[in-house]
């Protein structure tokens, strides 16, 4: 039996077509699914009954269990229970040009970035497409209003999660699905080369953001144990085919961590890293947590790094900041519910 919210309609059809029906009626089921929102193959009144016994018997429903909504004024933070009592976080966010939400692709991290409670709580195991696109239901549900952006920036590493995660882009994009348009979507990667080439090959117009963190493969390695797999030229290598690929711009995530990467001759690095590339650096400041001892750079220092990269051309800017008080960062809820383990 297979969740009916993991998958894709052409694949739905290659179904209905083996059964010896019309493909047409994955557009249908799609409408039931993702138009109607219905739960329950009972429901879907154009359907035979005989199509109708035939899904049940290979498809079900799965679905997510509300734990905790925690709000702040323009953020509501979720945490989840998925069928084996695995927890999973999500995040949405009122921004002016409408509702947002942020993802997670995995249960854990296996990345161990030194700054991530995500990191610090191991891989346990990957989400299936459904787990994804049904935080995005889920939450719609819970909201009453539709969902128009999405970013795939919680806890887990999407790129170690690659099939997956392309299915749920597949579906949630589908025209007759959710349909949330490729451009107001955004997948963040810690930067797992391979990965970016097999992405830039998609043709789908979902956004790029890499973590970077750094300006130099010393400040990196300290922090992101997975630069000592693909390094910084690795990743800027990619990063420029992606660009002439795709002539999308890309965004580089940079938190800024006090006397680790925020200096002036860091920001300098960066800036002569960067030089020419169709790109902006999104300035992070360090949420920080109990449990792990870096710092956050003080506002003075951040301004200052941000107008050296102004200065030296480069296009940037300095997250607006969420939920602070609603643990809004990677990984920080689900560390609490779980008992700081
Ligand atoms: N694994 C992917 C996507 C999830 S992490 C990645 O690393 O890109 C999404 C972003 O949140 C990353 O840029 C990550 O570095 C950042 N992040 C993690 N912990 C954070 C914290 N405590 N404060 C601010 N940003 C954090
Ligand atoms: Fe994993 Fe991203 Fe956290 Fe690194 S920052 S541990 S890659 S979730």
């Amino acid at each position: 039996m297979k969740s009916i919210y993991s998958i894709k309609k052409i694949d739905l059809e290659k179904y209905f077509e083996n059964i010896g029906e019309k493909k047409f009626r994955a557009t249908q089921v799609f409408e039931w699914l993702y138009r109607k929102n219905v739960s329950s193959f009972d429901e879907m009144s154009n359907l035979s009954k005989e199509v109708i016994s035939k899904l049940k018997e290979d498809f079900y429903f799965n679905e997510l269990k509300l734990l905790v909504r925690q709000e702040d004024e323009l953020v509501k933070k979720y945490l989840f229970e998925l069928s084996d009592n695995n927890k999973i976080e999500s995040v949405l966010m009122e921004h002016d040009y409408g509702l947002s939400i942020c993802i997670s692709s995995q249960i854990g991290c296996n990345m161990g970035c030194r700054f991530c409670e995500s990191g610090r709580l191991k891989k346990v195991r990957n989400l299936t497409a459904d787990e994804m696109l049904l935080q995005v239901l889920t939450v719609e549900k819970d909201v009453k209003e539709r969902i128009s952006h999405i970013v795939i920036m919680g806890i887990g590493e999407p790129f170690d999660n690659y099939d997956n995660f392309m299915d749920f882009i597949r579906i949630v994009n589908d025209p007759y699905g959710p349909a949330i348009g490729a451009r107001h979507i955004t997948v963040s990667t810690s930067g797992i080369v391979p990965k970016i080439y097999d992405f830039m090959n998609e043709d789908i117009g979902v956004n790029l953001a890499i973590s970077l963190h750094a300006p130099n493969n010393r400040v990196r390695s300290d922090i992101m144990k997975v630069n000592n797999a693909y390094t910084i030229e690795e990743i800027m290598k990619a990063v420029k085919e992606y660009i002439k690929k795709t002539n999308r711009r890309v965004t580089f995530e940079y938190i800024l961590l006090e006397n680790i990467n925020d200096s002036d001759e860091c920001a300098k690095e960066l800036s002569n890293l960067l030089k020419g590339i169709n790109c902006y650096v999104n300035l992070i400041p360090y949420n920080e947590t109990n449990n792990i001892s870096l710092k956050r750079t003080k506002s003075s220092q951040i301004l200052r790094f941000y107008d050296i990269l102004k200065k030296n051309r480069i296009n940037v800017t300095i997250r607006k900041e969420f939920g602070r008080k609603v643990s809004a960062a990677c990984g920080q809820l689900r560390a609490i519910k779980e008992g700081e383990k």
